[in-house]
């Protein structure tokens, strides 16, 4: 595909170059310290072209098997007798080494995944940095975490990975597992295995003990085998409420330790008093960032009424200036939809939303011709009770409600089977702390929308999962702590 094939939104492309690395025609399992061919093999694409990239291994019930017997192994032998601070430095190594070939894995990132260059250069890859930096910090300092405890490793976590912020959830997952002293089996998502298997390469240069971390990539019935294997102490799982909730009854009786991460309907709050061109890109970037693929996105908007014409028409505006296209094009805002499987998800929901009576708006702009696009879109006139407004859409679209009252707000924010995340623009300080309190949600920003960090915990209540990653929380939650 020519680059004339993509838009640009007038301005001249300015392409991210992808001559610089290589992409492998295949790839096999990361075990043990080695490359392990799986029986089978599947394909990756390239959502925004459609092209083929790899193909990477399918790992079926004996490689998990293999894999986590390498991890038992490194874990009784190795990383579980090593002195804490020697576990630090390979995590500082880790972390200084995705630094070093930030490029290379902004780029599989944007390739594999479809999100702008902009995003994985910015956002993605630096954060995985931070969360090995942070992790590495505290591996020798567990016992002032935790003061006047006792702290142990859990043993073999296994850890399955979904296909939005493919490289930082390897990282948010490996770095705080291993620091605490534990070893990992990762299942990265289907559609995006290539930069942890560039991980799983870069681990190789690090010199990190053959088996503290295993990558098998492969399908559902993969991360299937890894979380209900019977060696595995602990499972961290970041995906949807529907595999979250499958995953947690078949751990019912196992007395393993787990996390589960899941789907969000975030409510961005609005009030009269919020300074309007401010919370306008907040709005966009609450959505719009990774073209809504993100559990905590702000994908219900609630604004005050006496400003909901002013915002919607600035709101309009601003989404006309949005750049729908190649995700290597440093002006892209809104790049491809990870795979057809998502698009005709989101399609289908935009559908209902219309059937049911919400009024749609798009941008004028157009999609290029070949791969998986959604233009940016509004829905105002929405009711409590609608499909767009209750479920998890997961792609670039809001749905519009207005409130009269902060408990009104509070009340239609709370009104939802989630509570990861919100978000509320206000000047007055006291507002701010009434509705943080009173919002049934893991993270809430105030005046700002979408930052992350790891020194700060993330979860989330009711159907948006159980447990806390990032921070000290998440730290307690790879350790066994005693009094
Ligand atoms: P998903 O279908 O649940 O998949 C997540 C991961 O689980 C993938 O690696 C998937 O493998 C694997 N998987 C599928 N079936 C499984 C099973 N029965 N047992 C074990 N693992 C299984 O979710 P997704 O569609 O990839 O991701 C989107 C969802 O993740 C959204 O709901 C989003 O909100 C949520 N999410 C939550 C957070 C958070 O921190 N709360 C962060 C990011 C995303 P395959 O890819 O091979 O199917
Ligand atoms: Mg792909």
């Amino acid at each position: 595909m020519s680059n004339n094939d993509f838009l640009s939104g007038g301005f001249s492309p300015a392409l991210e170059s992808a001559d610089h690395f290589t992409i492998k025609k295949s790839y096999d399992l990361f075990i043990g310290g080695k490359w392990v061919k799986a029986a089978k093999q599947i394909p990756t694409t390239n959502p925004a072209t459609g092209e083929t990239l790899s193909k990477v291994g399918l790992a079926g019930k004996k490689e998990v098997n293999q894999a986590v017997r390498a991890a038992r192994k490194a874990y009784d032998k190795v990383w579980s007798q090593m002195p804490a601070a020697e576990r630090g430095k390979y995590l500082y190594r880790i972390a200084r080494l995705i630094q070093e070939r930030a490029r290379e894995f902004a780029v599989v990132e944007s390739i594999d995944g479809g999100k702008p260059i902009r995003e994985s250069r910015d956002i993605d890859v630096p954060l995985a940095a931070a969360h090995f930096f942070y992790h590495a910090g505290w591996a020798d300092k567990l016992n002032f975490a935790f003061a006047g405890a006792k702290v142990a490793p859990i043993g073999v976590v296994g850890q399955v990975i979904p296909w939005n912020f493919p490289l930082l959830m390897a990282a948010w997952k490996i770095a705080p597992a291993l620091a605490c002293g534990n070893t990992v089996v990762l299942k990265p998502a289907e559609t995006t295995p290539l930069t942890a298997l560039k991980l799983a390469e870069l681990i190789e240069d690090s010199g990190l003990p053959a088996g503290v971390i295993n990558i098998v990539t492969g399908a559902g019935e993969t991360g299937q085998a890894l979380v209900e294997h019977p060696d595995v102490d602990k499972v961290a799982f970041t995906g949807s409420t529907t595999v979250g909730k499958a995953i947690r009854r078949s751990m019912a009786g196992t007395g393993k330790r787990f996390t589960l991460e899941l789907g969000g309907k975030a409510a961005n709050i609005v009030f009269e008093d919020a300074p309007i061109n401010e919370a306008v890109e907040g709005i966009v970037n609450g959505i719009f960032f990774n073209q809504g693929h993100v559990c905590c996105a702000g994908s219900r908007l609630y604004v005050q009424e006496s400003i909901a014409k002013k915002v919607i028409k600035k709101l309009q505006k601003r989404m006309e200036t949005l750049v729908v296209g190649n995700p290597l094009d440093k002006n892209t805002d809104i790049g491809a939809i990870n795979s057809t499987e998502q698009l005709e998800r989101i399609k289908k929901l935009v559908k209902d939303g219309k059937k049911e009576g919400a009024c749609m708006w798009q941008p004028s702009g157009g999609v290029p011709r070949k791969g998986n696009w959604f233009k940016p879109t509004l829905f105002t006139e929405c009711a409590q009770s609608h499909r767009i407004v209750q479920e998890e859409i997961f792609g670039p679209v809001l749905a519009i409600q207005t409130f009269r009252t902060p408990q009104e707000a509070l009340t239609k924010a709370n009104n939802t089977p989630y509570g990861l995340s919100g978000g509320v623009w206000t000047d007055k300080g006291s507002k701010i702390f009434k509705m943080t309190a009173g919002l049934n949600a893991g993270v809430v920003w105030a005046n700002t929308f979408n930052k992350f960090d790891p020194t700060s915990p993330f979860g989330g209540y009711k159907e948006s999962g159980i447990g806390r990653e990032g921070g000290l929380q998440g730290l307690a939650s790879y350790c066994q702590i005693s009094h």
